[in-house]
């Protein structure tokens, strides 16, 4: 039976950050995913992703969002990939009675995170949002944050990158090989795969919307996985407005969304869409009338300019009940981290989250996570 120090299960966002990690530091670490990742099953597809520092979501996703940066600025020099383009971040809110990206006083729990941490930003009124920005027909009353330094990552690269780098610092991967069963045995982990069993030291678990099949049941209801489509619409004539050198994504009452990132290829828009909960193990992926009907008309109401709708896609979102992380460990196998990071906002941190549970994992702890995180109060409503 092969044996290694750590053994990673799902290799998404978190999971390949956290195996290039371990890789990096030396680690006999192998990473198994049932599918072939990057993949559009999951999480982490749709071709970009906003990243921010500033977390309006709570001050102490911070230092998260802030070393992603850093490893994927590394990971870029180390590689010559293209993973974030700053074009810079607007949110905008104030005058639509929406609480902004579901949590309450995001606007200004972004402002105090980003005055905490010494992060660049300004602060402008709906003027000079329309005047900078002419994608941005802001209306009269809002406030707006601009994060020079945010913008967007391109997920599939940036997983591609990081599975490819962990390669070459000596990580093994199965892929196609989903994993079906984590048990405790005399000290190490028995890991069942279709493929065969492997022995772990320590095992992590990312699988994403999957995440409940590893869960003890008492923790399993507490996870919710919802269906979510992303829509781009044409921008027409208005492209060098829609460009990543005039627009920055954005954040604004209930919708997200990116400048226009290929030629012809239209800018990216979303809502949240939190009603409809779907079954991992049998989801609807194709789009249907009804979600494009849900999010064109908000859509037209911000950005009158924008063109026809162009296609959309669905991926899955994994929350918890207060949409907050869920890293901790299992509580029948101390040796066994589950990581379900997601709520809809947990890319700008999953390069940072993923080194942090493999440091810890091999005893080597670097950024604490934060008890917000815990199953004690992520868990709890
Ligand atoms: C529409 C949408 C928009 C989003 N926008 C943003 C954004 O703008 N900014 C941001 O920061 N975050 C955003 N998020 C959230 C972010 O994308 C997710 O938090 C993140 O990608 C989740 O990564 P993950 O590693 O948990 O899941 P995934 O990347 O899906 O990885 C889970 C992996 O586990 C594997 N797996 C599952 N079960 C098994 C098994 N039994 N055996 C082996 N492998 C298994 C899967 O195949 C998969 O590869 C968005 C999410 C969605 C869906």
């Amino acid at each position: 039976m092969s044996e290694y120090d750590l053994a990673i299960i799902g290799v998404g966002a978190f999971g390949s950050a956290a195996l290039l990690a371990a890789a990096r530091a030396g680690a006999r670490v192998i990473g198994i995913d049932r599918f072939h990742p990057p993949h559009t099953m999951g999480s982490t597809h749709g071709e970009t992703r906003i990243v921010r520092a500033a977390i309006g979501e709570g001050v102490a996703y911070t230092p998260f969002a802030l070393r992603s940066f850093d490893l994927w600025d590394e990971l870029a020099r180390e590689t010559g990939a293209q993973l974030v383009n700053r074009c810079g971040l607007l949110v905008l809110g104030g005058v639509l009675p929406h609480a902004t990206h579901v949590a309450a006083g995001f606007l200004e729990t972004t402002i105090e995170a980003a005055r905490r941490f010494d992060i660049a930003h300004e602060v402008i009124g709906a003027d000079e949002v329309r005047r900078r920005f002419p994608a941005y027909a802001a209306f009269d009353g809002d406030a707006a944050y601009f994060e020079p330094g945010a913008g967007y990552g391109i997920p599939e690269k940036m997983v591609e990158t990081q599975i490819k780098a962990a390669r070459a610092h000596g990580a093994e991967v199965q892929f196609s090989n989903p994993v079906s069963r984590v048990v405790e045995a005399g000290g190490h982990h028995e890991v069942t795969t279709a493929q065969g069993v492997l022995r772990a030291r320590k095992v992590i678990i990312c699988a994403g919307a999957w995440m409940n099949t590893f869960l003890p049941p008492a923790w399993q209801a507490q996870l919710t996985v919802t269906r979510q489509t992303l829509h781009w619409f044409d921008v027409g004539a208005q492209a060098p407005a829609f460009s990543p050198a005039r627009m920055p994504v954005f954040i604004w009452d209930d919708l997200y969304g990116f400048p226009q990132v290929a030629q012809g290829g239209g800018a990216k828009i979303a809502t949240e869409v939190l009603s409809d909960v779907i079954d991992p193990a049998n989801p609807d992926r194709s789009v249907r009338p009804s979600d494009v009907a849900h999010a064109e008309p908000k859509v037209r109401a911000h950005f009158p300019q924008l063109g026809r709708h162009l296609r959309s896609a669905v991926c899955l979102y994994t929350s918890t009940p207060r949409f907050d992380f869920l890293v901790d460990a299992h509580p029948d196998m101390p040796g066994v981290t589950l990581v379900s990071a997601c709520s809809g906002h947990g890319f700008k941190h999953s390069a940072a989250v993923g080194e942090a549970v493999a440091l810890a994992a091999l005893g080597n702890a670097h950024l604490e996570i934060p008890d917000a995180f815990r199953a004690a109060r992520a868990l709890s409503v």
